[in-house]
Protein backbone atom coordinates (compact mmCIF):
# COMPACT_ATOMS: atom_id res chain seq x y z
CA UNK A 1 0.00 0.00 0.00
CA UNK A 2 1.86 3.59 -0.95
CA UNK A 3 1.40 6.03 2.03
CA UNK A 4 -1.10 7.96 0.17
CA UNK A 5 -4.15 5.43 0.89
CA UNK A 6 -3.40 5.31 4.48
CA UNK A 7 -5.29 7.01 7.09
CA UNK A 8 -4.36 9.70 9.47
CA UNK A 9 -4.33 7.10 12.18
CA UNK A 10 -2.27 4.64 10.10
CA UNK A 11 -0.14 7.84 9.79
CA UNK A 12 0.05 8.79 12.42
CA UNK A 13 1.57 5.61 14.24
CA UNK A 14 4.16 5.55 11.39
CA UNK A 15 5.21 9.11 11.99
CA UNK A 16 5.50 8.34 15.82
CA UNK A 17 7.68 5.11 15.08
CA UNK A 18 9.57 6.67 12.57
CA UNK A 19 8.92 4.28 9.83
CA UNK A 20 8.29 7.55 7.56
CA UNK A 21 8.68 10.96 8.04
CA UNK A 22 5.88 13.89 7.02
CA UNK A 23 8.27 15.33 4.41
CA UNK A 24 8.21 11.59 2.43
CA UNK A 25 4.38 11.60 2.96
CA UNK A 26 3.66 15.02 1.57
CA UNK A 27 6.31 14.15 -1.48
CA UNK A 28 4.21 10.73 -1.84
CA UNK A 29 0.55 12.69 -1.68
CA UNK A 30 2.32 15.85 -4.24
CA UNK A 31 3.68 12.88 -5.85
CA UNK A 32 0.08 11.47 -6.69
CA UNK A 33 -1.52 15.05 -7.10
CA UNK A 34 0.72 15.34 -9.92
CA UNK A 35 -0.15 11.99 -11.79
CA UNK A 36 -3.71 12.12 -11.18
CA UNK A 37 -4.20 16.49 -10.79
CA UNK A 38 -4.66 16.44 -14.06
CA UNK A 39 -7.36 14.05 -14.41
CA UNK A 40 -9.51 15.04 -11.51
CA UNK A 41 -8.77 19.07 -11.34
CA UNK A 42 -9.41 18.92 -7.61
CA UNK A 43 -7.03 21.66 -6.76
CA UNK A 44 -7.39 25.58 -7.49
CA UNK A 45 -4.23 25.65 -6.42
CA UNK A 46 -1.44 23.71 -4.51
CA UNK A 47 0.49 25.09 -2.49
CA UNK A 48 3.92 23.16 -2.41
CA UNK A 49 6.63 25.19 -1.01
CA UNK A 50 3.98 26.12 2.13
CA UNK A 51 3.64 22.27 2.28
CA UNK A 52 7.14 21.25 2.47
CA UNK A 53 8.33 24.11 4.73
CA UNK A 54 5.25 22.68 7.27
CA UNK A 55 6.78 19.03 6.20
CA UNK A 56 9.93 19.93 7.76
CA UNK A 57 8.65 21.54 10.76
CA UNK A 58 6.21 18.68 11.51
CA UNK A 59 9.62 16.80 11.08
CA UNK A 60 11.23 18.37 13.43
CA UNK A 61 8.11 18.51 16.19
CA UNK A 62 8.56 14.98 15.84
CA UNK A 63 11.89 14.62 16.25
CA UNK A 64 12.34 16.66 19.47
CA UNK A 65 9.17 14.64 20.32
CA UNK A 66 7.27 18.19 21.28
CA UNK A 67 4.06 18.93 21.11
CA UNK A 68 2.96 15.89 18.30
CA UNK A 69 -0.71 15.90 18.20
CA UNK A 70 -2.81 13.36 15.63
CA UNK A 71 -2.32 15.77 12.86
CA UNK A 72 1.18 16.69 12.87
CA UNK A 73 2.73 16.23 9.78
CA UNK A 74 -0.57 15.16 8.22
CA UNK A 75 -1.45 16.42 4.35
CA UNK A 76 -4.43 18.26 4.89
CA UNK A 77 -6.44 19.86 2.02
CA UNK A 78 -8.50 23.04 2.21
CA UNK A 79 -11.55 24.18 0.13
CA UNK A 80 -11.45 27.27 -1.44
CA UNK A 81 -13.62 29.14 0.38
CA UNK A 82 -11.24 28.92 4.16
CA UNK A 83 -8.85 32.14 4.21
CA UNK A 84 -5.20 31.31 4.59
CA UNK A 85 -3.31 34.18 5.12
CA UNK A 86 -1.09 35.19 2.43
CA UNK A 87 -2.59 31.94 0.09
CA UNK A 88 -4.60 32.91 -2.94
CA UNK A 89 -8.39 31.71 -1.28
CA UNK A 90 -11.12 32.87 -4.15
CA UNK A 91 -14.38 30.34 -3.13
CA UNK A 92 -13.78 29.07 -6.46
CA UNK A 93 -15.21 32.98 -8.03
CA UNK A 94 -13.11 35.05 -10.85
CA UNK A 95 -14.24 37.91 -8.55
CA UNK A 96 -11.61 36.95 -5.89
CA UNK A 97 -9.12 35.82 -8.69
CA UNK A 98 -5.92 36.91 -6.90
CA UNK A 99 -7.18 37.68 -3.60
CA UNK A 100 -4.63 36.87 -0.60
CA UNK A 101 -6.70 37.19 2.38
CA UNK A 102 -4.67 39.05 5.42
CA UNK A 103 -5.29 36.55 7.97
CA UNK A 104 -6.21 33.14 8.03
CA UNK A 105 -9.73 31.13 9.33
CA UNK A 106 -10.10 29.64 12.85
CA UNK A 107 -9.76 26.12 11.66
CA UNK A 108 -6.88 26.96 9.55
CA UNK A 109 -4.96 28.16 12.80
CA UNK A 110 -6.06 25.33 14.62
CA UNK A 111 -4.77 22.87 11.99
CA UNK A 112 -1.64 24.85 12.05
CA UNK A 113 -1.13 24.73 15.28
CA UNK A 114 -1.72 21.09 14.87
CA UNK A 115 1.24 20.80 13.41
CA UNK A 116 -0.72 20.04 10.38
CA UNK A 117 0.88 20.23 6.53
CA UNK A 118 -1.09 22.21 3.99
CA UNK A 119 -1.29 20.85 0.46
CA UNK A 120 -3.61 23.43 -0.99
CA UNK A 121 -6.66 24.78 -2.14
CA UNK A 122 -9.48 22.54 -3.71
CA UNK A 123 -12.00 23.54 -6.79
CA UNK A 124 -15.47 24.26 -5.41
CA UNK A 125 -18.91 25.37 -6.67
CA UNK A 126 -18.32 29.29 -7.19
CA UNK A 127 -19.00 30.88 -3.10
CA UNK A 128 -20.21 27.15 -2.34
CA UNK A 129 -23.25 27.90 -4.14
CA UNK A 130 -23.88 24.37 -6.16
CA UNK A 131 -24.39 20.46 -6.58
CA UNK A 132 -21.47 19.35 -8.96
CA UNK A 133 -18.73 21.86 -8.79
CA UNK A 134 -19.96 22.39 -12.21
CA UNK A 135 -20.49 26.83 -11.20
CA UNK A 136 -16.87 26.62 -10.16
CA UNK A 137 -15.77 30.23 -11.74
CA UNK A 138 -12.64 28.31 -12.69
CA UNK A 139 -13.59 24.67 -13.72
CA UNK A 140 -15.08 21.76 -12.97
CA UNK A 141 -13.65 18.72 -10.93
CA UNK A 142 -13.95 15.10 -12.17
CA UNK A 143 -15.34 12.38 -10.22
CA UNK A 144 -12.03 9.90 -8.86
CA UNK A 145 -14.53 6.69 -9.77
CA UNK A 146 -15.64 8.03 -13.36
CA UNK A 147 -13.73 10.88 -14.66
CA UNK A 148 -17.09 12.06 -16.87
CA UNK A 149 -19.02 12.07 -13.99
CA UNK A 150 -18.98 14.89 -11.50
CA UNK A 151 -17.84 14.80 -7.97
CA UNK A 152 -21.02 16.75 -6.39
CA UNK A 153 -20.64 19.87 -4.48
CA UNK A 154 -20.19 22.32 -3.83
CA UNK A 155 -17.06 20.44 -1.76
CA UNK A 156 -16.14 18.53 -4.97
CA UNK A 157 -12.42 19.29 -5.01
CA UNK A 158 -11.98 18.16 -1.25
CA UNK A 159 -13.87 15.39 -2.12
CA UNK A 160 -12.45 14.34 -5.49
CA UNK A 161 -8.45 14.87 -3.80
CA UNK A 162 -9.47 12.33 -0.36
CA UNK A 163 -10.68 10.19 -2.74
CA UNK A 164 -8.14 9.97 -5.41
CA UNK A 165 -5.36 10.27 -2.71
CA UNK A 166 -4.42 13.59 -3.33
CA UNK A 167 -5.04 14.31 0.00
CA UNK A 168 -5.18 12.77 3.36
CA UNK A 169 -8.65 14.47 4.17
CA UNK A 170 -9.80 17.49 3.60
CA UNK A 171 -12.22 20.45 5.43
CA UNK A 172 -15.45 21.28 3.05
CA UNK A 173 -18.50 23.42 3.97
CA UNK A 174 -21.83 22.43 3.98
CA UNK A 175 -24.54 25.31 3.99
CA UNK A 176 -27.32 22.44 2.18
CA UNK A 177 -25.41 19.50 1.92
CA UNK A 178 -21.89 20.33 0.49
CA UNK A 179 -19.91 18.11 2.43
CA UNK A 180 -22.39 15.23 2.88
CA UNK A 181 -23.25 14.88 -1.07
CA UNK A 182 -20.04 15.33 -2.01
CA UNK A 183 -18.56 12.63 0.13
CA UNK A 184 -21.94 10.12 -0.72
CA UNK A 185 -20.49 10.64 -4.67
CA UNK A 186 -17.15 9.82 -4.14
CA UNK A 187 -17.35 7.19 -1.52
CA UNK A 188 -15.84 9.04 1.61
CA UNK A 189 -16.92 9.93 5.20
CA UNK A 190 -18.27 13.54 5.21
CA UNK A 191 -19.45 15.41 8.47
CA UNK A 192 -21.52 18.68 8.50
CA UNK A 193 -20.85 19.36 12.58
CA UNK A 194 -23.88 21.48 13.78
CA UNK A 195 -23.96 25.45 13.52
CA UNK A 196 -22.17 26.67 15.93
CA UNK A 197 -19.48 23.95 16.85
CA UNK A 198 -17.09 25.20 14.31
CA UNK A 199 -15.87 28.38 14.21
CA UNK A 200 -16.87 30.47 10.87
CA UNK A 201 -14.57 32.78 11.34
CA UNK A 202 -12.51 33.43 7.95
CA UNK A 203 -14.46 31.33 5.64
CA UNK A 204 -15.75 33.15 3.24
CA UNK A 205 -19.75 33.58 3.52
CA UNK A 206 -22.45 32.06 1.63
CA UNK A 207 -25.66 31.78 3.80
CA UNK A 208 -24.44 32.88 7.47
CA UNK A 209 -27.21 31.52 9.31
CA UNK A 210 -26.35 28.21 7.75
CA UNK A 211 -22.47 27.29 6.34
CA UNK A 212 -20.33 25.28 8.74
CA UNK A 213 -17.04 23.96 8.13
CA UNK A 214 -16.79 19.80 8.53
CA UNK A 215 -14.14 17.11 7.83
CA UNK A 216 -13.87 15.14 4.89
CA UNK A 217 -11.89 11.64 5.75
CA UNK A 218 -11.53 8.18 4.63
CA UNK A 219 -12.97 6.37 7.42
CA UNK A 220 -14.88 7.80 10.70
CA UNK A 221 -11.71 7.45 12.90
CA UNK A 222 -10.22 9.84 10.48
CA UNK A 223 -13.20 12.39 10.91
CA UNK A 224 -13.96 11.97 14.44
CA UNK A 225 -10.13 13.21 14.95
CA UNK A 226 -10.27 15.55 12.22
CA UNK A 227 -13.65 17.09 13.77
CA UNK A 228 -11.89 17.10 17.65
CA UNK A 229 -8.98 19.38 16.49
CA UNK A 230 -11.51 22.17 14.65
CA UNK A 231 -14.53 22.10 17.11
CA UNK A 232 -15.15 24.55 19.46
CA UNK A 233 -15.47 27.65 20.87
CA UNK A 234 -14.11 30.50 19.10
CA UNK A 235 -14.32 34.58 20.15
CA UNK A 236 -14.35 35.72 16.87
CA UNK A 237 -17.29 34.14 15.77
CA UNK A 238 -20.38 35.05 17.91
CA UNK A 239 -21.93 32.26 16.32
CA UNK A 240 -19.97 29.82 17.84
CA UNK A 241 -21.46 27.74 20.99
CA UNK A 242 -19.39 27.39 24.48
CA UNK A 243 -20.61 24.20 24.81
CA UNK A 244 -17.66 21.73 25.69
CA UNK A 245 -16.14 19.56 23.03
CA UNK A 246 -16.27 15.84 24.19
CA UNK A 247 -13.80 13.35 23.59
CA UNK A 248 -15.20 12.24 20.42
CA UNK A 249 -12.97 9.39 19.95
CA UNK A 250 -13.73 7.97 23.72
CA UNK A 251 -16.95 6.96 22.37
CA UNK A 252 -16.70 6.02 19.14
CA UNK A 253 -16.50 2.00 19.69
CA UNK A 254 -19.63 1.76 21.87
CA UNK A 255 -21.52 0.49 19.27
CA UNK A 256 -25.35 1.04 18.55
CA UNK A 257 -26.96 -1.98 20.75
CA UNK A 258 -30.26 -0.63 22.09
CA UNK A 259 -29.80 2.49 20.11
CA UNK A 260 -33.47 3.59 18.70
CA UNK A 261 -32.89 4.43 14.86
CA UNK A 262 -35.31 6.27 13.17
CA UNK A 263 -36.50 6.34 9.52
CA UNK A 264 -37.58 9.35 8.45
CA UNK A 265 -40.35 7.82 5.22
CA UNK A 266 -40.42 11.47 3.82
CA UNK A 267 -36.45 10.65 3.09
CA UNK A 268 -37.04 7.91 0.27
CA UNK A 269 -38.25 10.62 -2.35
CA UNK A 270 -39.74 10.19 -5.12
CA UNK A 271 -36.87 10.11 -7.90
CA UNK A 272 -34.67 7.96 -5.84
CA UNK A 273 -32.74 5.73 -7.62
CA UNK A 274 -33.97 1.86 -6.79
CA UNK A 275 -30.44 1.00 -6.25
CA UNK A 276 -29.64 3.54 -4.11
CA UNK A 277 -33.13 2.83 -1.86
CA UNK A 278 -31.48 -0.61 -1.73
CA UNK A 279 -28.27 0.14 -0.40
CA UNK A 280 -30.14 2.07 1.92
CA UNK A 281 -32.19 -0.38 3.06
CA UNK A 282 -29.90 -2.96 3.64
CA UNK A 283 -27.59 -0.44 5.48
CA UNK A 284 -30.60 -0.51 8.19
CA UNK A 285 -31.36 -4.15 7.92
CA UNK A 286 -27.67 -4.61 9.19
CA UNK A 287 -27.44 -1.94 11.93
CA UNK A 288 -30.58 -3.64 13.12
CA UNK A 289 -28.34 -6.85 13.44
CA UNK A 290 -25.70 -5.00 15.16
CA UNK A 291 -28.61 -4.01 17.92
CA UNK A 292 -30.07 -0.75 17.34
CA UNK A 293 -34.00 -1.12 17.36
CA UNK A 294 -35.50 0.91 13.72
CA UNK A 295 -38.68 2.38 13.80
CA UNK A 296 -40.47 4.51 10.89
CA UNK A 297 -40.88 8.11 11.65
CA UNK A 298 -42.42 11.10 10.10
CA UNK A 299 -40.61 14.59 8.99
CA UNK A 300 -43.79 16.42 8.07
CA UNK A 301 -42.35 19.38 6.62
CA UNK A 302 -39.86 17.80 4.64
CA UNK A 303 -41.54 18.53 1.32
CA UNK A 304 -40.99 22.51 2.07
CA UNK A 305 -37.28 22.77 3.03
CA UNK A 306 -36.03 23.10 -0.33
CA UNK A 307 -38.17 25.72 -1.34
CA UNK A 308 -37.39 27.35 1.87
CA UNK A 309 -33.84 27.01 1.41
CA UNK A 310 -34.31 28.39 -1.74
CA UNK A 311 -35.46 31.29 0.04
CA UNK A 312 -33.66 31.91 2.93
CA UNK A 313 -29.76 31.05 1.89
CA UNK A 314 -29.95 33.51 -1.57
CA UNK A 315 -31.49 36.05 0.62
CA UNK A 316 -28.25 35.67 3.43
CA UNK A 317 -25.91 35.15 -0.02
CA UNK A 318 -27.43 38.72 -1.71
CA UNK A 319 -26.48 40.39 1.92
CA UNK A 320 -23.19 38.84 2.02
CA UNK A 321 -21.97 39.10 -1.82
CA UNK A 322 -22.83 42.97 -1.76
CA UNK A 323 -19.38 43.69 -0.64
CA UNK A 324 -17.65 42.49 -3.77
CA UNK A 325 -17.90 45.93 -5.81
CA UNK A 326 -14.17 45.69 -7.31
CA UNK A 327 -12.81 48.49 -4.90
CA UNK A 328 -12.00 46.33 -1.81
CA UNK A 329 -11.54 42.70 -3.57
CA UNK A 330 -9.98 41.11 -6.14
CA UNK A 331 -10.77 41.79 -9.58
CA UNK A 332 -11.47 45.32 -10.56
CA UNK A 333 -13.50 45.82 -14.05
CA UNK A 334 -10.83 48.10 -16.36
CA UNK A 335 -12.77 50.80 -18.38
CA UNK A 336 -15.01 51.65 -16.31
CA UNK A 337 -16.44 55.55 -16.64
CA UNK A 338 -17.21 56.15 -12.91
CA UNK A 339 -18.10 54.55 -9.43
CA UNK A 340 -21.15 53.06 -10.16
CA UNK A 341 -20.22 51.70 -13.83
CA UNK A 342 -17.24 49.98 -12.27
CA UNK A 343 -19.60 47.83 -9.13
CA UNK A 344 -21.66 46.90 -12.15
CA UNK A 345 -18.87 45.68 -14.76
CA UNK A 346 -17.00 44.15 -12.12
CA UNK A 347 -20.20 42.19 -10.38
CA UNK A 348 -21.42 41.42 -14.10
CA UNK A 349 -17.43 40.42 -15.08
CA UNK A 350 -16.94 38.57 -11.79
CA UNK A 351 -19.96 36.98 -10.95
CA UNK A 352 -20.86 33.38 -12.37
CA UNK A 353 -24.83 32.75 -13.69
CA UNK A 354 -25.87 30.87 -10.86
CA UNK A 355 -24.63 33.43 -7.83
CA UNK A 356 -25.84 36.12 -10.42
CA UNK A 357 -29.38 33.87 -9.95
CA UNK A 358 -29.56 33.39 -6.34
CA UNK A 359 -28.03 37.58 -5.80
CA UNK A 360 -31.68 38.21 -7.86
CA UNK A 361 -33.62 36.01 -6.27
CA UNK A 362 -32.36 37.00 -2.95
CA UNK A 363 -32.57 40.70 -3.17
CA UNK A 364 -36.05 39.88 -4.91
CA UNK A 365 -37.22 37.85 -1.41
CA UNK A 366 -35.93 40.38 1.16
CA UNK A 367 -37.12 43.70 -0.85
CA UNK A 368 -40.13 45.51 0.51
CA UNK A 369 -43.20 44.48 -0.28
CA UNK A 370 -42.01 40.80 -0.63
CA UNK A 371 -40.21 40.35 2.23
CA UNK A 372 -43.47 39.19 4.25
CA UNK A 373 -44.82 37.24 1.70
CA UNK A 374 -41.03 35.41 1.31
CA UNK A 375 -38.23 35.42 3.60
CA UNK A 376 -40.65 35.47 6.52
CA UNK A 377 -42.69 32.66 5.18
CA UNK A 378 -39.25 30.63 4.56
CA UNK A 379 -38.11 31.54 8.39
CA UNK A 380 -41.85 30.27 9.78
CA UNK A 381 -41.15 27.45 7.48
CA UNK A 382 -37.47 26.59 9.20
CA UNK A 383 -39.11 27.11 12.44
CA UNK A 384 -41.09 23.54 11.85
CA UNK A 385 -38.93 22.10 10.26
CA UNK A 386 -36.60 22.76 13.81
CA UNK A 387 -39.66 21.48 15.75
CA UNK A 388 -39.95 18.14 13.58
CA UNK A 389 -36.74 17.39 14.48
CA UNK A 390 -37.15 18.03 17.71
CA UNK A 391 -40.16 15.75 17.98
CA UNK A 392 -38.63 12.88 16.06
CA UNK A 393 -35.32 12.77 18.84
CA UNK A 394 -37.63 12.61 21.84
CA UNK A 395 -38.44 8.95 20.21
CA UNK A 396 -35.38 7.96 18.65
CA UNK A 397 -31.76 8.73 19.25
CA UNK A 398 -30.23 9.22 15.25
CA UNK A 399 -32.05 9.46 12.21
CA UNK A 400 -30.68 7.20 8.94
CA UNK A 401 -31.93 7.93 5.30
CA UNK A 402 -29.78 8.54 2.31
CA UNK A 403 -27.35 11.14 1.75
CA UNK A 404 -28.16 11.74 -2.24
CA UNK A 405 -31.13 9.97 -4.21
CA UNK A 406 -28.62 9.43 -6.69
CA UNK A 407 -25.15 8.35 -7.24
CA UNK A 408 -22.49 10.76 -9.48
CA UNK A 409 -24.43 11.94 -12.40
CA UNK A 410 -22.77 12.68 -15.75
CA UNK A 411 -20.94 16.44 -16.52
CA UNK A 412 -23.25 18.42 -18.38
CA UNK A 413 -26.34 16.47 -17.26
CA UNK A 414 -28.32 18.79 -15.12
CA UNK A 415 -26.11 22.05 -15.73
CA UNK A 416 -29.55 23.25 -17.94
CA UNK A 417 -32.11 22.58 -15.13
CA UNK A 418 -31.68 24.49 -12.01
CA UNK A 419 -34.03 23.10 -10.45
CA UNK A 420 -33.09 19.40 -10.77
CA UNK A 421 -29.62 20.53 -9.63
CA UNK A 422 -31.51 22.02 -6.87
CA UNK A 423 -32.92 18.48 -6.16
CA UNK A 424 -30.28 17.16 -5.07
CA UNK A 425 -30.11 18.40 -1.86
CA UNK A 426 -33.49 17.46 -1.16
CA UNK A 427 -32.67 15.34 1.77
CA UNK A 428 -29.24 16.93 3.34
CA UNK A 429 -31.05 20.83 3.61
CA UNK A 430 -33.45 19.86 6.45
CA UNK A 431 -30.16 19.24 8.59
CA UNK A 432 -28.47 22.30 8.08
CA UNK A 433 -32.17 24.75 8.24
CA UNK A 434 -32.42 22.33 11.85
CA UNK A 435 -29.86 22.82 13.49
CA UNK A 436 -28.67 19.63 13.71
CA UNK A 437 -25.66 17.35 12.36
CA UNK A 438 -25.86 14.85 9.67
CA UNK A 439 -23.02 12.59 8.72
CA UNK A 440 -22.07 10.33 5.37
CA UNK A 441 -20.56 6.96 5.30
CA UNK A 442 -20.49 4.98 2.13
CA UNK A 443 -22.66 1.90 2.15
CA UNK A 444 -22.12 0.58 -1.61
CA UNK A 445 -21.95 0.43 -4.95
CA UNK A 446 -24.00 0.73 -8.13
CA UNK A 447 -22.89 0.21 -11.24
CA UNK A 448 -19.66 1.17 -9.68
CA UNK A 449 -20.44 4.42 -8.49
CA UNK A 450 -20.28 5.07 -4.17
CA UNK A 451 -23.71 5.29 -2.46
CA UNK A 452 -23.77 7.30 0.84
CA UNK A 453 -25.77 6.83 3.89
CA UNK A 454 -26.70 9.73 5.79
CA UNK A 455 -26.94 9.64 10.12
CA UNK A 456 -28.45 12.20 11.34
CA UNK A 457 -28.64 13.28 15.06
CA UNK A 458 -29.30 16.28 17.78
CA UNK A 459 -27.55 19.78 17.63
CA UNK A 460 -23.95 18.96 19.69
CA UNK A 461 -24.60 15.16 19.19
CA UNK A 462 -21.58 14.98 17.19
CA UNK A 463 -20.26 11.90 19.25
CA UNK A 464 -23.69 10.30 18.61
CA UNK A 465 -23.11 10.40 14.47
CA UNK A 466 -20.07 9.00 14.55
CA UNK A 467 -20.66 6.55 16.67
CA UNK A 468 -23.22 4.55 14.68
CA UNK A 469 -21.14 5.99 11.34
CA UNK A 470 -18.21 3.86 13.05
CA UNK A 471 -20.51 0.57 14.07
CA UNK A 472 -21.80 0.48 10.22
CA UNK A 473 -18.31 1.00 8.77
CA UNK A 474 -16.94 -1.30 11.08
CA UNK A 475 -19.40 -4.19 10.77
CA UNK A 476 -19.09 -4.01 6.34
CA UNK A 477 -16.27 -3.39 4.35
CA UNK A 478 -16.94 -0.64 2.13
CA UNK A 479 -14.75 1.27 4.14
CA UNK A 480 -12.12 -0.69 1.99
CA UNK A 481 -13.80 0.51 -1.66
CA UNK A 482 -10.68 2.44 -3.18
CA UNK A 483 -11.61 5.04 -6.26
CA UNK A 484 -9.62 3.55 -9.85
CA UNK A 485 -7.79 6.53 -9.41
CA UNK A 486 -6.48 5.25 -5.90
CA UNK A 487 -6.74 1.40 -6.41
CA UNK A 488 -4.28 2.25 -10.08
CA UNK A 489 -1.80 3.47 -7.51
CA UNK A 490 -1.32 0.34 -5.22
N1 LIG B 1 -26.18 22.55 -3.30
C1 LIG B 1 -26.72 23.49 -2.36
C2 LIG B 1 -26.72 24.86 -2.99
O1 LIG B 1 -26.44 24.93 -4.13
C3 LIG B 1 -25.91 23.47 -1.11
C4 LIG B 1 -24.61 24.14 -1.22
C5 LIG B 1 -23.81 24.12 0.03
O2 LIG B 1 -24.08 23.34 0.96
N2 LIG B 1 -22.82 24.99 0.12
O3 LIG B 1 -27.00 25.84 -2.38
Amino acid sequence: MTLFQRSIRELHQMLVDREISSVELTEAVLGQIDAVGEKTKAYLLVTRELARRQAKDADERLRANRDVRPLTGIPIALKDVLCVQDVVSTAGSKILKGFSPPYSATVVERLEAEGAVFLGKTNCDEFAMGSSNENSGYWPVHNPWALERVPGGSSGGSAAAVASGEAIAALGSDTGGSIRQPAALTGIVGFKPTYGRVSRYGLIAFASSLDQIGPMTRDVVDNAILLQAIAGHDPRDSTSSERPVPDYLSTLRNGVKGMRLGVPKEYFVAGMEPAVEQAIRDAIRLLEQQGASIEEVSLPHSDVALPAYYIIAPAEASSNLARYDGVRYGYQAEGAKNLIEEYMLTRQQGFGAEVKRRIMLGTYALSSGYYDAYYLQAQKVRTLIIEDFKQAFEKVDVLVGATSPTVAFGLGAKTQDPVAMYLNDIITIPANLGNVCGISVPCGLADGLPIGLQLIAPGFREEVALQVAYAFETATDFRKLQSPLMRAAA
